[in-house]
């Protein structure tokens, strides 16, 4: 995908700002304080390390030479835990050895599935003898938070931690908030890969679990950084389709990067199920996607030739048939989705200005890692400006996660944590002074 897929997904209205932080330069000063403990340190560990060397080396040499029977073994084990782990990690399906042709009829136009008609009234039926399973509880919609990653292991172990990172960031807010949540590495539709999978699996989800009102679909390599913040539903109830964007780019300017598919709600309604339908047909990989790829590119200002994503397909569908915008609302009053670059390097002054529920530029309620690739090896950006600023942005939500027992990690670059309060014998006060569920913040409800 290239370079120019970074700024696809970026906002070219965020400010960007590439002035080196306060936390560089601390690091720095305490860096020469310790050197001298450091060295002492590094020293042990050599001797250390030469010690276990010699005696691996010694238990090697001892047990080859005494058994070839052994030897022998050792080498099955290391060669069956290879097999298994290519396995493991190439993106082959043993079935697919036989399909090299495409499946689908090139001719017709490709569909998510058998179409689904008069859903609002099933639905609605369904949820009036199932009273078990409510879509508004306590006053609030139900939402179901979708995300996902491919079904094999990323290209290196960092890109997995950084997966695991951002599902600990997203089950933190979803349980402050109750939200429920689900977490897909399969590909439901095999033709509908990579940034297509989310098609298939939000109509899937729709039909399985009519309960939900929403289905809010979030990237993996998305985080909240506001924890605080709710979505405010009632803004939307006569809306299908929340997304973040600008109106003036998306029907003045036709760019591509006038709305983010990284973070967004779909409504469990008939209409959703008919946009799914209608968005789907450039997203089979292979010949369908690449033609498809260079209408966009024709189409959409600033777009350069790759094959079609979900993100501009979504765009090219809603300019040409405006129709489905009476039930768009797209959103920029807060981030829904926030454009990484122009936010991390800022978090140090929003803690010294702001506080958490603000959602805006303030304190931005997603930090979305657009053209990083965590899981892939690939990114648009240097690896390292990635990692450390994702790493920053989990840090800054988790210190608002931590501050109700008491601790915050030492830095935003930091998983070391530290006290920031005494214990005390009336813990409750503390409960209800810094747990998020007491922050007032405005109420959702359908
Ligand atoms: N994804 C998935 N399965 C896959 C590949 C991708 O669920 O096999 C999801 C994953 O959550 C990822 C999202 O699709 O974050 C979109 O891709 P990406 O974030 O890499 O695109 P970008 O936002 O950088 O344009
Ligand atoms: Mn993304």
């Amino acid at each position: 995908m290239g370079q120019e897929r970074a700024q696809k997904r970026g906002s070219a209205t965020l400010p960007t700002s590439t002035a080196p932080t306060a936390v560089s330069r601390t690091a720095r000063t305490l860096r020469g304080g310790r050197q001298i403990h450091k060295t002492l340190n590094n020293i042990k560990i050599t001797i250390l390390c030469g010690l276990v060397t010699i005696l691996v080396l010694r238990g090697t040499i001892g047990f080859s030479s005494l058994s070839p029977e052994t030897d022998l073994e050792n080498q099955a084990i290391i060669e069956e835990t290879n097999r298994i782990l290519a396995e493991i990690r190439s993106d082959k399906d043993p079935e697919d050895d036989n399909q090299n042709q495409p499946t689908i009829n090139l001719n017709e136009t490709y569909t998510l599935g058998v179409k689904i008609s008069n859903w609002d009234h099933k639905r609605t039926r369904w949820l009036t003898r199932n009273q078990d399973f409510p879509n508004i509880v306590n006053g609030k919609a139900r939402i179901l938070l979708v995300t996902g990653s491919p079904p094999n292991p990323c290209d290196n172990a960092i890109g997995d931690h950084y997966l695991l990172k951002s599902i600990k960031n997203k089950i933190d807010y979803c349980r402050i908030h109750g939200i429920e949540i689900v977490y897909n590495m399969a590909h439901l539709d095999k033709e509908l890969s990579g940034y297509w999978a989310k098609l298939p699996l939000i109509r899937r989800l729709m039909l399985s679990h009519p309960e939900v009102e929403w289905i809010w679909w979030m990237d993996s390599d998305a985080l909240f950084t506001d924890m605080v913040f709710e979505v405010p539903l009632s803004k939307y109830k006569d809306h299908n389709l929340v997304i973040h964007g600008y109106p003036d780019l998306l029907f003045d300017q036709k760019s591509w990067i006038a709305l983010n598919t990284g973070s967004f709600l779909l409504r469990n309604c008939q209409w959703s199920l008919d946009l799914l339908d209608d968005w789907a047909p450039m997203g089979p990989k292979g010949p369908v996607r690449e033609e498809a790829g260079k209408i966009l590119t024709a189409s959409l200002k600033g777009r350069p030739a790759f094959e079609a994503d979900d993100q501009s397909a979504l765009i090219y569908l809603l300019i040409t048939k405006s129709e489905w915008m009476s039930k768009v609302f797209v959103e920029n009053s807060y981030f829904l989705h926030g454009y990484w670059a122009g936010l991390v390097d800022r978090y140090e002054e929003m803690m010294e200005k702001y506080h958490p529920g603000l959602g805006d530029e303030r304190w931005p309620f997603v930090t979305h890692f657009v053209g990083c690739k965590p899981c892939g090896s690939y990114g648009d950006y240097p690896v390292q400006r990635c990692l450390s600023s994702m790493e920053r942005a989990f840090n800054f939500a988790d210190n608002q996660v931590l501050k109700l027992y008491g601790f915050r990690h030492r830095g935003l670059l930091s998983p070391k944590i530290k006290r920031i309060r005494n214990e005390t014998v009336t813990p409750l006060q503390y409960v209800d002074l810094f747990d998020i569920r007491h922050s007032g913040q405005a109420t959702t409800s359908n």
